[in-house]
């Protein structure tokens, strides 16, 4: 989705807001959906140049790398064989979540992602690697370097050979 989204629906002609901040669907700056750097650009605060402040809320970004986080974990501890119970499970709760994901634009291009690459969950190594690939699209929307797949358990759960 493109991040300078204007999405006022109402008859009051749109604010300027500086470039990179997103909009929620009020209308209304999404701090889930916009940068600290972008954030701090339309705030009066001394805090422009620094790094966001560990207790407030989360940037698009902390919320990305501690949802990340989340997600591969919950791959790390999936069975390696689940029952039908678990792997329909799992396949509700990514559904669930590609709806409720804080962050608006994100969470409608990761549900186009999986209605195009439907969720893969009979196996732990099967829902690692979908995972690491979802992962990796959205990396390279952001032009960040993909991840290795083959990689993703000693990332995610064994950690790194010697
Ligand atoms: P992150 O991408 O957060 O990754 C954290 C760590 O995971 C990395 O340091 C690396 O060790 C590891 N890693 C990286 N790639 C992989 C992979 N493929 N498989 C396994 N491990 C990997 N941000 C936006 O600005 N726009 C969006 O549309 C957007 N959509 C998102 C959708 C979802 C579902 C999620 C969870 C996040 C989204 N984000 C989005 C946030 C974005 O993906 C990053 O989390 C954020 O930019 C911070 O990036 P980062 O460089 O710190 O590393």
């Amino acid at each position: 989705a493109d991040s300078a989204a204007a999405a006022g629906t109402g008859t009051e002609p749109p604010k300027k807001f500086p470039k990179g901040v997103v909009l929620g669907k009020d209308g209304k700056p999404c701090r889930t959906c916009t940068s600290f750097a972008s954030w701090a650009t339309q705030t009066k605060s001394a805090l422009k140049a620094s790094a966001p402040p560990k207790d407030c809320p989360p940037d698009v970004e902390q919320l990305g790398r501690s949802t990340w986080t989340l997600l591969h974990s919950i791959a790390a501890t999936y069975p390696p064989t689940p029952t039908p119970k678990e792997q329909a499970d799992l396949k509700s709760f990514m559904h669930l979540f590609s709806k409720l994901y804080p962050c608006w634009v994100c969470a409608e291009d990761f549900q186009a992602y999986l209605r195009k690459q439907e969720v893969r969950t009979r196996s732990r190594d099967e829902f690692g690697n979908w995972l690491c690939e979802a992962h990796n699209e959205v990396n390279r929307k952001l032009g960040k370097p993909t991840f290795d797949c083959s990689k993703w358990e000693e990332r995610w759960r064994t950690g790194w050979k010697d």
